[in-house]
């Protein structure tokens, strides 16, 4: 008898944080290092692009009214307002995943984690990123340049009530060193991943095992 090949459920991987502390970065890396293993929740918005982002890549960015009608449709997972923009979470591209043994990376804020714990827990694994310190994590949103500085005074005035969830999450990274932060993320997507919980063939494989086991000892 050889181990079977594992059959898995999909997991989410949220990843939230601050704005500025490193979390789409640290998921950049992620998504790239995992190959394909591993793949982004397209988030849809009603914020105007960044010049760096690219529509239905980054997000899909749309107008306060179509939002609303996928909202109230029931066509996202979870939503929430951060900063002013409406931000949510197309439900059947994760569904589908899911269903197909993909994990999928969520890069959403502390509400809409909570929400997607209420719908479904058991398929979660949640990470919070902090900075070193709020000096670093100023130099960082100035540093990205994306947003003017009327946009990062409302994003660091967010930060307070986002840090102070960060026990909500099952683990909480610091990242100062991103080499090291990044490896702490890989090994935790790579233990979430050995879930007893998350194997489907783990209890036929056992059942197996212990039916040789039987022969075995009948025989001896
Ligand atoms: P977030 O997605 O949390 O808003 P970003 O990933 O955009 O944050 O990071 C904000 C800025 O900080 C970027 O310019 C990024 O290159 C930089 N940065 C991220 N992690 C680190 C780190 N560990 N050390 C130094 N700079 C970092
Ligand atoms: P940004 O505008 O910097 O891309 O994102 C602002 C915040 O909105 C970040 O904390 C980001 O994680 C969050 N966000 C992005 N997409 C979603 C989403 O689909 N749902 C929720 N709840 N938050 C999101």
């Amino acid at each position: 008898m050889s181990a079977p090949p594992s059959t898995r459920r999909g997991l989410i991987l949220v990843i939230a944080s601050p704005s500025g502390a490193g979390k789409s970065t640290l998921s950049r890396n992620l998504l790239q290092a995992e190959e394909g293993a591993l793949s982004l929740s397209v988030s849809v918005t009603t914020r105007a692009r960044r010049p760096s982002e690219i529509d239905g890549v980054h997000y899909k960015f749309l107008t306060v009214r179509d939002f609303e009608r996928l909202r109230d449709q029931g066509d996202l997972l979870e939503w929430a307002e951060v900063h002013g923009n409406f931000y949510g979470t197309p439900r059947t591209p994760v569904e589908e995943a899911l269903t197909a043994g993909r994990d999928v990376l969520f890069d959403i804020d502390v509400q809409g984690t909570m929400q997607v714990y209420e719908a479904m827990r058991e398929d979660v694994a949640s990470v919070f990123i902090l900075p070193p310190s709020i000096a670093e994590l100023e130099r960082r949103l100035h540093r990205r340049a994306e947003d003017d500085d009327a946009t990062i005074r409302r994003r660091l005035r967010g930060a307070k009530a986002e840090i102070a969830c960060w026990n909500r999450f099952d683990y909480v990274l610091i990242n100062d060193d991103l080499d090291r932060a990044f490896q702490d993320l890989r090994a935790i997507l790579r233990a979430e991943r050995l879930k007893r919980e998350r194997s489907s063939s783990l209890e036929g494989f056992v059942g197996d095992l212990v039916r040789d086991l039987d022969t075995v000892v009948t025989r001896a």
